[in-house]
């Protein structure tokens, strides 16, 4: 803060500039639109092998130019003689929807800042509810399994994020303070800055925080952390570019460490805030710096895990402002979609789609979402604690109506 109580205007980073101009905007669905269904099976076909005319057969592997068979929109292998369409051996294998509408469905949920919900998307298009949910799902999975992968080297930030397991019944039944007398007033703090008076300096602005005693002990059994890994541009002012996510029950020394050892190079130099978690990492890495959040956002040196909380403000937008009740046992899911929304918000929705639908169609046949409009549906939570037997979804047993008054 400086001298005067004003706050130093953030710098912009030419985020708004670049979605305003031109390059932001290379596909618009006016154009997906005039595409027939020959042409979205060839479009999505070079989406996903580079090319229409020479791929590997899904079946023998054969890298050839396979017979084209126009009238049945496939491929018949020439090693083989086993037919293939752009979508076999894929998320998207027997699919019922044709490949213009998936990929009409996929641009409209890929354009969206934080998620769009597959509800929302529904009111659209009008097909049943679970054949939009699994579209999605099995989008998200070829982003859990082809785009959450990898080791992050260079300049990195971690940090975690609680999400859901709200303690709601604290606040439950207790008097809504109603009319216009009883209105609480502005807090003092608000309006006058507390002054230290010996340096003179604004030691303080806003309410007094509520002091955080036994914090754990009371939190909610479906409290999650999201750890959150994040690797820096080498350019200035570019921002992370590539992120790893993992759900975590707690926050500890054990589970940073694991997810740190899986994602992160040993050569990396690591950025985090002041939780003592995160000790171990001097050891580990080429370096560790920490920022003490309980006094600033970025310490004197410079040191600062912003990116990552970047990605975690825009977790928070996403569970909590448009996809609404996201379950424990797909938040990691959902937590994927939006690191990969977040890494790629510099870059054209053309690109942008021909990136999801390539992930989508590079992870083989869907391994969490088949079979499950039959009821096969995931058991478990994926954590890095190892997996967690899944809560129940529905209505507790011996749940009755509220009577009617
Ligand atoms: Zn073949």
């Amino acid at each position: 803060m400086l001298k005067n109580g004003l706050f130093p205007i953030r710098r912009r980073t030419g985020t708004a500039d670049f979605h305003l101009s031109k390059k932001a905007v290379t596909l618009t669905v006016r154009e997906l639109e005039q595409l027939d269904e020959r042409d979205a099976v060839l479009l999505l076909a070079t989406m996903s092998w580079g090319s229409c005319e020479e791929m590997a057969c899904p079946h023998c592997g054969t890298f050839d130019r396979h017979y084209w068979y126009e009238k049945e929109l496939r491929w018949k292998c020439t090693a083989c003689d086993a037919k293939f369409s752009v979508t076999s051996g894929t998320v998207l294998a027997s699919r019922k929807l044709p490949v213009r509408t998936i990929l009409r469905v996929a641009f409209e949920w890929m354009n969206g800042a934080a998620g769009k919900a597959a509800l929302e998307i529904r009111r659209n298009w009008g097909f049943s509810y679970p054949t939009h949910y699994t579209l999605l799902q099995k989008l998200r999975e070829g982003l859990v399994r082809g785009y959450n992968v990898g080791m992050l080297v260079g300049y990195i930030e971690m940090d975690g994020m609680d999400v859901n397991g709200r303690r709601y019944k604290e606040k439950r039944n207790r008097p809504q303070i109603t009319g216009a007398g009883k209105r609480p007033s502005m807090p003092v703090q608000l309006l006058a800055p507390k002054v230290d008076p010996d340096t003179g300096e604004i030691t303080s602005m806003g309410p007094p925080k509520p002091v955080k005693y036994d914090k754990t002990s009371r939190q909610h059994p479906d409290r999650r952390q999201l750890l959150v890994v994040r690797v820096r541009s080498a350019a200035k002012g570019g921002g992370a570019v590539r992120t790893r996510i993992a759900v975590a029950l707690r926050e500890t020394s054990d589970t940073v460490t694991r997810l740190a050892t899986s994602s992160i190079s040993a050569e990396s130099f690591i950025h985090t805030d002041e939780d003592p978690a995160y000790a171990k990492f001097v050891s580990l890495y080429a370096g560790h710096k920490t920022v003490t959040h309980s006094k600033m956002y970025v310490a004197p040196d410079g040191t600062n895990n912003n990116q990552a909380e970047c990605l975690n403000a825009r977790m928070r937008r996403s569970v909590e402002q448009i996809y609404l009740n996201v379950s424990n046992k797909y938040l990691n899911d959902y937590a994927c979609e939006n690191a990969w929304r977040d890494d790629t918000r510099r870059t054209s929705n053309g690109d942008r789609l021909k990136h999801l639908m390539r992930l989508a169609l590079s992870v083989g046949l869907s391994q969490f979402w088949r079979g499950y409009t039959h009821g096969k549906h995931r058991s478990h939570e994926m954590l890095i604690e190892g997996p967690k037997p899944a809560k129940p979804r529905g209505r507790r047993v011996g749940w009755e109506p509220m009577p009617a008054r």
